[in-house]
């Protein structure tokens, strides 16, 4: 038998006083810094950037209810919503759990369009669904996206996302959540033929499709253009829940005019006019979306509809306090970590609601205002003896008035 110290790595011939580890094979042995260099050398064939750290994708499924409880604690409102997604996803993860038989029967993939304004927690919602889920979720905006040949992405770079976000952990991938953003943006317009190309409408739609259904899909693995040296990643989407969501503006009128009923008329003011959106968007279908211009085969497959309420000035002053991590929780606590206490003042709450509203920004609004209030004070109190700050609406209202968000307001 050799004696310890003849031993050496078989490929870089360091001896093993030279190196830490030595890693013994059948007729060899290799040391730790060749495997760190046999890791690049993978890395780079298949053009990826390998992470050591493992991956923890373990599925955890709930039940429906337990779905949208959990939901609760990070949404405000949107019940119906919930409750069709906590379903949706259900079934999703049941499918994917049942052993396909021979004459079995089988279930469809319960793929989902949410139809609702921006910023009233379309994307929030699928997020938190892929988190409590525990699996790989991307978001990906169908803007983006282009027909085969122009310039702009192809709808694989989807799954490029998705694989990026998993540590290229295939399998993992192979049973995540997609969320396509502003998929009505690619809806068809109109039947007359534009000058321009339609690169960005039904080609996309017909690109969607196959992978929507279940296919297996080459790869590109830093995404782009696919070129042919390129080395693929396979990745089969039949487990892929796709969640699509769009604000799909001008949809009340389609629905109005399929449910026979007057839309928003001139004697109206604005706060019926609101609520007559919301009331009709309660009733979007397929024919719908069919009617706004997606393609029937896509929304074949895309066969849950549910649709999010606008968000009135009740939700959103429950949306800044309320959520698990809500906006008003996450300062609370910066301010904490720095020894400070802060203390919102309620009629400051109002305050933000009321220029969320006013600048027609939805929820996403409420952090820029909560950022333009407090951001003279995160920037001066750190390092100071002061361990507290009320915030007072003369406060609120001085910090905003000076914010650039108030000077576009006045430009
Ligand atoms: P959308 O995808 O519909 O455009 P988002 O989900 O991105 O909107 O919402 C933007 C932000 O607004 C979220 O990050 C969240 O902070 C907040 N938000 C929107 N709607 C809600 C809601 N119903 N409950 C809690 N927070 C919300």
């Amino acid at each position: 038998m050799p004696k310890q110290s003849h031993l050496h790595c078989s490929f870089c011939g360091r001896n093993r006083d030279e190196v830490r580890i030595l890693i013994a094979g059948q007729e060899g042995h290799i040391c730790e810094n060749c495997v760190e260099h046999a890791q690049e050398i993978i890395a780079q064939e298949l053009n990826i950037k390998i992470d050591s750290r493992p991956n923890n994708f373990k599925l955890t499924v709930r039940k429906p209810q337990e779905i949208k409880k959990f939901l609760d604690d990070y949404i405000i409102g949107q019940d119906e919503a919930k409750k069709i997604l906590a379903v949706a996803v259900y079934n999703h993860f049941k499918r994917v759990a049942q052993k396909i038989q021979k004459d079995d029967i089988e279930i469809e993939k319960s793929n989902i369009v949410m139809v609702g304004e921006t910023g009233t927690g379309k994307t929030l919602l699928a997020k938190t669904i892929a988190k409590m889920l525990n699996v790989p979720f991307a978001i990906v905006d169908a803007t983006v996206f282009t027909e085969a040949g122009y310039v702009g992405e192809d709808v694989e770079s989807m799954l490029t996302r998705l694989l990026q976000n998993c540590n290229y952990d295939v399998a993992a991938a192979e049973r995540g959540i997609v969320y396509v953003d502003e998929i009505d943006k690619i809806a068809r317009k109109g039947d007359n033929p534009s000058i321009t190309r339609d690169v960005s409408g039904e080609g996309v739609q017909q690109g969607l499709l196959k992978m929507l259904e279940g296919t297996e899909v080459l790869v590109p693995p830093q995404g782009g253009r696919k070129h042919p040296e390129q080395k693929m990643i396979k990745v089969d989407t039949k487990n892929i829940l796709f969640i699509c969501g769009g604000a799909f503006d001008g949809i009340d009128k389609i629905i109005a005019r399929r449910i026979n009923t007057n839309t928003i008329g001139f004697n109206v003011n604005k706060d019926q006019q609101e609520l007559q959106r919301k009331n009709l968007l309660r009733f979007v279908n397929a024919q719908d979306l069919k009617n706004f211009g997606l393609i029937p085969e896509l929304l074949g497959r895309l066969p849950v509809v549910t649709h999010l309420d606008p968000l009135d000035a009740e939700t959103l002053r429950s949306i800044l306090t309320e959520p698990k991590n809500s906006l008003i929780k996450q300062y609370t606590r910066l301010f904490e970590l720095e020894g400070i206490t802060l203390t919102i003042e309620p009629e400051v709450l109002n305050f933000m609601v009321n220029k969320a509203m006013e600048y027609k920004l939805g929820a996403r609004g409420l952090r820029t205002i909560c950022e333009n209030i407090l951001t003279d004070a995160m920037f001066e109190m750190p390092g100071t003896t002061q361990t507290e700050l009320i915030v007072t609406l003369d406060y609120a209202e001085r910090m905003f008035s000076n914010s650039k968000m108030n000077l576009l307001k006045v430009a």
